[in-house]
């Protein structure tokens, strides 16, 4: 369409407007030559007679005009015709009268029109103009171009551009054939696919071709596909793992409820020992559902941050002590170290604490023999570091992506831990992203971990 829209223009102006340019273009040429010859003829006193004759002749042949010049007085008339100009054809006396009446007609005023012989093959553009002049006689000045008949070149060139525009159509064809195959086909390769992944169908494989633009939608369309089964396989797993925990707990409520009501109610010390598991078992369910509902509200974005000034090597502190009593009754060993000075950051007071128990809780569960757990605080320019480390069972490497992922429990895959509910360091992820934290972990398997997150300084 765009080849054929240029040809046709191409047609236009080659063909159709081509005289009327051409004429326009003589007429301009005839008048920027008179006003030459007439200003150097008006403007000076001195007027080199000679000269000037021989630029009326050279100007007559350069351009193919002839001029004629004549004294409004009649004490003089020069016309180029004699310097020998190629321009005499074109003069005939009944021009120069027609030009001169038509001059006087239009008062004086320069005109400028076109005349044709009898048989009308040649026609003369013809201008005429009046000039007074203070130092000699005032003149009329006539000048007069053949118009060499366009119609044949017309018809040269309309041949030519016949060739030309079949040429270009072939080649634009081809073209849009070409084009069309290394663009459009891909990209309605991919429209076909995208709707089959929007059907359901996580399996499908984006294929891209030769361009750089479009391989690049390929390969962001299979990541999207994969992130997108990887989503679809984790709210499955999602519901299977809370229909599997909210399920246990009440499965052993019930059995240790109706344990009590027929066998042990009469024995106080098996009572109570079977209530006790009871009590546990609603707690597990309290955290779990707290936990899930936690987390589905940070990530639904329902709960917003309550940002404030904050000492987070305090609260580290007194979250600290209630694990104390861990060092007495079972061994451990739980160490804080902390920075001198006061440093405060910007942050969630509630959701912060959450972070801290969270790793605390995941090191003292996964420290492992040695018992061994570490609060330490780092300053690292304008971010204040917190490291909670442990030299317990650590994570193997493959594993580190994930243990962040919703219900991702690695040390206890297929069991039962005895406290996690597997969403803990999810939260404690979407809370750090929402206080803008870097965060990580560095783990040996055997060796230990070492969770970290840096939050930004209050200047
Ligand atoms: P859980 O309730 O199972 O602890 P989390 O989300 O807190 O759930 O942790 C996810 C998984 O990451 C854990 O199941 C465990 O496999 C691993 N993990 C977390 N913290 C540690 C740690 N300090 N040492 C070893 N493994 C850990």
């Amino acid at each position: 369409m765009f080849a054929l829209a240029l040809m046709g223009m191409l047609w236009l102006f080659q063909t159709m407007f081509l005289e009327q340019y051409y004429e326009r273009e003589m007429e301009k040429k005839i008048q920027t030559a008179v006003s030459s010859l007439s200003l150097q003829y008006a403007i000076s006193e001195e007027l080199d007679l000679e000269a000037y004759l021989q630029e009326i002749g050279d100007i007559s042949s350069a351009n193919d005009m002839y001029f004629y010049i004549e004294a409004e007085d009649e004490s003089f008339s020069i016309s180029s015709t004699d310097q020998g100009s190629a321009g005499r054809y074109y003069y005939s006396r009944s021009g120069v009268d027609l030009a001169r009446e038509r001059l006087e007609a239009n008062n004086g005023e320069p005109v400028t029109f076109k005349i044709s012989n009898q048989t009308g093959e040649t026609i003369t553009q013809v201008y005429a103009a009046k000039v007074d002049s203070e130092y000699r006689p005032n003149v009329r000045f006539f000048a007069f171009a053949p118009l060499t008949p366009m119609g044949p070149a017309v018809g040269i060139l309309a041949k030519q551009l016949m060739t030309v525009t079949a040429i270009s159509l072939v080649v634009a064809g081809i073209l849009a054939l070409y084009i069309s195959s290394r663009i459009a086909r891909p990209i309605r390769n991919i429209t076909e696919k995208a709707s089959e992944l929007a059907e359901g169908n996580y399996d499908v494989e984006f294929q891209g071709s030769s361009y750089r633009e479009i391989n690049n939608l390929a390969g962001t369309l299979n990541a999207t596909a994969e992130a997108l089964s990887k989503t679809d396989r984790l709210q499955r797993d999602l519901m299977a793992n809370v229909s599997h925990d909210l399920r246990t707990p009440i499965t052993m409520v019930k059995s240790y409820a109706e344990m009590i009501r027929d066998i042990s109610g009469g024995n106080e010390e098996k009572r109570n020992e079977h209530l006790g598991v009871i009590i546990e078992e609603s707690d597990r369910l309290t955290y779990l559902v707290n936990d899930i509902l936690t987390l589905s509200r940070i990530q639904a974005g329902v709960e917003t941050m309550d940002m404030q000034p904050m000492d987070l090597q305090k609260t580290a502190e007194s979250i600290l002590s209630t694990y104390r009593v861990l060092e007495d009754q079972e061994g451990f060993s739980i160490r804080l170290q902390t920075l001198p000075e006061t440093l405060l950051v910007s942050a969630d007071v509630h959701r912060m604490e959450q972070v801290l128990s969270n790793l605390i809780s995941n090191a003292v569960r996964y420290s492992g023999e040695t018992k061994d757990v570490e609060v330490v605080f780092r300053r690292n320019r304008k971010w204040l570091r917190c490291e909670v480390r442990d030299k317990g069972i650590g994570i193997a490497p493959e594993d580190i992506e994930n243990i962040w992922n919703r219900y991702e429990r690695v040390s206890s895959r297929g069991a039962r831990s005895k406290e996690g509910t597997g969403l803990g360091l999810s939260i404690t992820k979407e809370i750090l992203e929402r206080h803008g934290a870097k965060y990580g972990v560095e783990s040996k398997l055997g060796e230990g971990s070492t969770f970290w997150f840096e939050l930004p300084l209050i200047d």
